[in-house]
C-alpha cells in the first residue's frame, strides 16, 4: 500500500510511502490516505519565522 505523501502548507505533493516508511515516520500526519507532513521549502520558512519571533 503507497500513500501520497503531501505538504500540508503548500500542497505539494512530497513523494510516495509505503508501510515499511509510513512505520518509521514520525513527522507526518495521516488524514485519509494521504500523509501530510512539509517540504524542504516551507520548512526553511516555518524555521526561520520560529527564529524571527524568538528573537523579537
Ligand atoms: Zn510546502
Amino acid at each position: 500500500m503507497y500513500m501520497l505523501k503531501v505538504c500540508q502548507c503548500c500542497d505539494a505533493i512530497i513523494g510516495e510511502l509505503d508501510e515499511h516508511a509510513l512505520a518509521n515516520a514520525n513527522d507526518v500526519e495521516i488524514r485519509g490516505n494521504v500523509a501530510y507532513s512539509l517540504c524542504n521549502s516551507c520548512m526553511k520558512d516555518l524555521a526561520r519565522e520560529h527564529t524571527h519571533n524568538y528573537f523579537q
